[in-house]
Formats: C-alpha cells, structure tokens, sequence
C-alpha cells in the first residue's frame, strides 16, 4: 500500500468502507477473464466496488484517439484504483497507446510485475524462480523525444532524472521490506552511459544505505540479463529503468512459462493500475476458454495495494491449489499431467472452491506476513551552484574531411569560446583524429573559452554563445543544435569525447 495515497484509513484496514475502484473490462478476451476475477473478488470477501469505466476499441472507434473518454477519466479520479483488463488498439495511424497515455497522465512511475515459476504444474525453464521487476514507468527514452537533425542522423533523448530515480529505487526498497524480500539488485549500464545510467547508480548507492536490512548490488545490464536467463533463482528484486525494465520482465516472464500468468501493477502517488500483462488475444476471444490468472494475479496486487493483504493472500493460495489440482484452461493444459481442461468460468469455480486452502506443495502467498507499508517521501531538490563552462555546436555538413570543418571552424569564436574539439557520432576527429573513422554528416563541436591560448573548462558568459552562434551561421555553418556545457557545485555535467 502506497503511503500519501488518497484512500481513507477505512479502506485500508479492510474492514470499513467498501473502496470504489474503476473497472475497465477491456476487449477481446476482456470481459471473460474480468467476470471471471470479479466473481472470485468477490467470493473472497474483497472490500471493493467497482465501478465500470469504457476504455478501448469502442471508444477508439467512436473518434477519441487516446481510447478514454472524459466520463472515464472522472471515474478514475474519483476511485484512484484501476482494475484494467487487457484492450485492443486498433491498427492504423492515429491511436495513440492507451497504456502509454495512462502511466504517463496519471504519474504511474514503478511498473512492478513479481514473475514465479510454478513448477512442475506450468512448463518452465527454471524451477525455483521467483522474481519481481520494479521497473521505472515515466521517463528515459520513453519520453518520446526524438528528432531528425541531418540526412543521415535520427537522435532520441534519455531522460533520466533524480526525482524519478529516487521514487523508483525507494519504491524498490520499500517494497522489498513491505513484502519480506531481502535483497534488490540494481541494472544500470554506467560504463558507457556514465551521466545518465551513472545518475540512477549513484542514487541506488545512496537509498541503499538507507536499508542495511536489505542486501543491495549493483550488476550492468546486459551480463545482468544474461544472468537472469540463466539463474534467476540468483534475484529477488530487480530495480531498472524503464527500457531495461521493459525488456528484463518480458525475458522473466518468458522463461518462468508465465507470460498468460503474471499480473502486473503501475504505482502512482494518487492513481494505480492493475492488470494482466498479456493482451486481448482477439483469436480466442468468445469462446470462453482465456486463463483468468493474469488478471486474477494483477487483481491480488491491488488487494495488497489497498492494505487487504489477507484476502490478497487467500485468492493467492486457493489459485494455487486450483493450479496443483491440475484444473489448468487450454493454454497450461498438460496431457498426462492435468487433471482437468476448464473454461475461464469452471477455472474461476475451481478458485472459488478452494478460498480458504493452501497449496500443499507450491511456496504460499504470505502477503499478510510484510508490513505491507510503502513509504515514498516528496522530493526536495537540493539547490546546486550552475555554471556554464562551454557549448557543443551540432553541426550539419555534408563534407568527410574533419580537417577541412575543423580549421574552417577554428576562424570562429563568440567571447573567450574557441573550438577544441569535434567529434562525429561520439568519436574525436579533429583535431589529430583517425583517417579510418568514419563521419556521418554530423558534427559535434565543443567550444571552450581559452585562455594564453589554452582550452580551460571556466566560466564563460552566455553571452558569448550567442555571439558564437550568430558567427557561426554568418560563416554559412548550418548548426542543429547546441547543448551548453555546465558544471555543478565544480562537477562536470557533460561527458568527454571519446579522446579528448
Ligand atoms: P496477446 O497477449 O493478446 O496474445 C498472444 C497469444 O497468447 C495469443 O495466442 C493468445 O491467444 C494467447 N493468450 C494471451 N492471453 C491469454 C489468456 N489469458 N489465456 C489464454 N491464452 C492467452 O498478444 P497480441 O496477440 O500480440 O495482442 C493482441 C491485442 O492485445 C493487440 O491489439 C495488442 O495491442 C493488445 N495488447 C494489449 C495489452 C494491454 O491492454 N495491456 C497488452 C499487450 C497487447
């Protein structure tokens, strides 16, 4: 349950006020496997109340290109909990990702998705594997931000912040303690991405040493992955960002055999959303036969999100049991192992037989057992001393000799500014570069005041970029962009070119 939330002390003991939640029963499959999880909800005792709200292909369809009309949006923001069962985005230009408008609309930073094999009742590469991923959700180069800036040359930016580090990684933690995890481990790819990747490091060694009750490691992503793939009963909290985070939990869920199986939650400090992971699967929609467990899955995560761990607990255990009873829908069905092939309904009677047992061999949900507390702080911005110290002209030039942009180049100055460097694609090529690099057309040029002649990183007025810049463009250079280079607090806030 996330702290600071909106929901009343009430609902997050379980026994007052029903808490009113917006239920979107999505396409395809949708409306069977959310009747299915309701009815168990339900069953259990859950002290919900939904509320439905239209989101999908009919409202797509009736002309809202974002998939979620107003009243919806009001529902959502009265109940502050979603209960979304997967949807269809129609094909075709124009509609935006209904997912992607949510998460970044309603703040929803950790994407949490707790990955278990469950062996030997689902096919699974791994048998003891049991993982959540605690993925950031808002920013890096998700942000969308991308540019054309030259024929050859397409850029997205990463955007990785400290505010959004910080949430993400004590969510982690927080986590880890609420639910009696003992160790988080960090993916990050520092080595190259030093600024960045280096940021979201460097606030994971810092939180970190806020929880000594918690192990804590640091691996780089890709040996990370790999490791993953291999030892997965190696990790029980993974914090990544988003990219990482994206492709880390579908290779998780593939190898543990659960990818109809995983629910997954999107946190927010106001809203949260709850869901399966897998989508609408139109080619068996109708036909009454979709695995209900992802959302069932996504649906225990909103119980334990609410404060109503032991209900939480008590679907948990009695899907488990219903899984080791070998009642399995089509997807899981096993000749020779299953007991029994169910539709969604007769899955869903199965769960409800069973509310109030545990699973005699598979490990029990012991929800209940975590403080259940997740505690996420407001930001407070630490005021650094900002000064700039230089400027990258990105230039677009069609030429393939370094030397000829690079003396040209060298006429041009703004203030105390003079070129000291260029490098095409990260890599120095003036001056003294290498006649085997290879130059797109283009060119980033680090201008730095000198001084007796020198290249200092100092103090420069912007002022004198300005100045730069119109002499560049009255020299006939075609500048894209610049990025100004700062120091903070006397710390470099641009990295180096690869050589300089
Ligand atoms: P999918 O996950 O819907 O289906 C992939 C395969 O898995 C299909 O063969 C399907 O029958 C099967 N499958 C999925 N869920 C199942 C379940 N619960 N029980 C039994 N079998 C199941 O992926 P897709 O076919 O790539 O996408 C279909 C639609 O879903 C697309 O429109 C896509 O945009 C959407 N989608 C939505 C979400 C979401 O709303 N969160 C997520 C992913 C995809």
């Amino acid at each position: 349950m996330l702290d600071n939330s909106v929901m009343s002390q009430e609902s997050k003991t379980n026994t007052g006020v029903a808490v009113p939640i917006a239920v979107a029963m999505g396409d395809g499959i949708g409306p069977e496997i959310m009747k299915a999880t309701l009815r168990i909800l339900d069953a259990a005792g859950a002290n919900i109340e939904p509320h439905t709200i239209e989101v999908g292909e009919k409202v797509y369809l009736s002309g809202e290109t974002a998939g979620i009309g107003k009243e919806a949006w009001e529902t959502i923001r009265k109940c502050k909990i979603i209960l979304k069962a997967p949807i269809t985005t129609p094909q075709g230009k124009g509609y935006k990702s209904l997912n992607v408008t949510m998460r970044k609309s309603l703040g929803l930073f950790a994407n949490v998705r707790p990955v278990t094999s469950l062996h030997p009742y689902i096919k699974t590469f791994h048998t003891d594997m049991d993982v959540v991923i605690v993925r950031e959700n808002e920013e890096d180069l998700y942000a969308g931000i991308e540019h054309r800036q030259t024929q050859d040359v397409y850029q997205c930016l990463k955007l990785i912040t400290r505010p959004g580090s910080e949430k993400i990684v004590r969510y982690a933690f927080e986590y880890a303690r609420a639910y009696g995890r003992k160790k988080v481990t960090c993916m990050v790819k520092d080595n190259i991405m030093k600024i960045t990747d280096g940021l979201f490091h460097k606030v994971f060694d810092e939180i970190s040493a806020e929880y000594p009750d918690i192990e804590s490691e640091t691996q780089i992503i890709d040996i990370a992955s790999a490791r993953l793939a291999a030892k997965p009963q190696n990790y029980d909290v993974i914090v990544t960002s988003n990219l990482y985070g994206d492709i880390i939990s579908d290779i998780a869920a593939e190898i543990a055999g659960s990818v109809g199986m995983c629910g997954s939650a999107n946190i927010g400090k106001e809203v949260s959303m709850f869901e399966a992971i897998h989508g609408s699967a139109p080619d068996i929609a109708g036909q009454a036969i979709a695995n209900p467990s992802g959302l069932l899955n996504g649906a225990v995560m909103m119980l334990a999100h609410l404060g109503q761990n032991e209900t939480a607990d008590k679907i948990k255990n009695a899907w488990l049991r219903t899984l080791e009873d070998g009642y399995h829908t089509a997807d899981i069905y096993q000749e020779g192992k299953s007991a029994k092939k169910v539709n969604t309904g007769e899955f869903a009677d199965a769960v409800i037989e069973r509310l109030g047992q545990n699973p005699e061999k598979l490990p029990m949900s012991t929800l209940a057992s975590g403080s259940g507390e997740i505690n996420i702080p407001d930001y407070n911005r630490k005021k650094e001393d900002k000064t700039l110290v230089g400027v990258d002209l990105f230039i677009d030039w069609e030429g393939s000799d370094a030397n000829e942009i690079g003396n040209n180049l060298s006429k041009v100055t703004g203030g105390n500014l003079q070129l000291k460097m260029i490098t095409n694609r990260g890599v120095k090529v003036f001056p003294n570069g290498m006649p085997e690099t290879y130059c797109t057309d283009h060119w980033r040029c680090r201008f730095v005041p000198f001084k007796d002649g020198a290249p200092v990183y100092e103090t420069e007025a912007y002022a004198s970029v300005l100045e730069l810049l119109n002499n560049a463009n009255a020299a006939g250079f075609d500048v894209v962009k610049t990025e100004n280079l700062y120091h903070f607090d006397g710390g470099r806030g641009f990295s180096l070119g690869q050589g300089e």
